[in-house]
């Protein structure tokens, strides 16, 4: 019982994310990120409890702790807004959690964008899930959402830059209905 009413709001969270997102991301304006970081389930994002990063805009990121860019690819892709955000949501993860919750007992991260992630973002968060597991192993439980509302699938191929291919979002999702908009959601393991 307790875990349903959890997840309603942690979905709520999710939906309100999204929203503020589309305020800021409209008539083509790139893909904008937001990432919301929750504490041995509870959906508190008071920057005690579990924090919520700033919503990141497309061309802000810039720091590359999860991804050499030793492709076109992922040079192409060092200031997605999705650098900034997992910076972000890294940085307040190592540097404050620890002193309000030394021990967690799980930490659940969701990244949430208008579009989903590049085939570069998409290993930047692997990398992202894969350095936190070793930051808090077990018993402490670590995972990584990413939910996105891109239009005409939940993985759209595309090239930019000089030509260069990247895929946006994750091949064969479900849709999944949040109170409101119909999203692309996948846990990453
Ligand atoms: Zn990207």
């Amino acid at each position: 019982m307790t875990d349903s009413v959890q997840h309603v709001t942690l979905d709520q969270a999710i939906a309100n994310a999204l929203a503020g997102i589309h305020a800021q991301a409209w008539n083509g304006g790139g893909l904008y990120s937001q990432v919301l970081v929750t504490i041995d389930g509870v959906v508190n994002l008071d920057e005690t409890n579990g924090y919520c990063t700033p919503i990141k805009a497309a061309g802000s990121g810039g720091q590359n702790t999860f991804l050499v860019p030793n492709t076109d690819d992922a040079r192409l892709s060092q200031t997605d807004s999705e650098v900034a955000s997992l910076q972000d949501a890294w940085d307040w993860i190592i540097h404050e959690l620890p002193n309000h919750h030394p021990q967690p007992r799980g930490i659940w991260v969701v990244l949430v964008g208008n579009i989903g992630p590049c085939d570069s973002c998409k290993i930047r968060i692997a990398n992202f899930r894969t350095m936190l597991k070793q930051r808090y192993p077990a018993p402490c439980v670590v995972a990584v959402e990413v939910v996105y509302d891109q239009a005409n699938g939940s993985a759209n191929p595309a090239t930019r830059g000089n030509g260069i291919a990247t895929t946006y979002g994750y091949n064969n999702l479900t849709p999944r209905q949040l109170p409101g908009p119909s999203v692309w959601r996948t846990v990453i393991t």
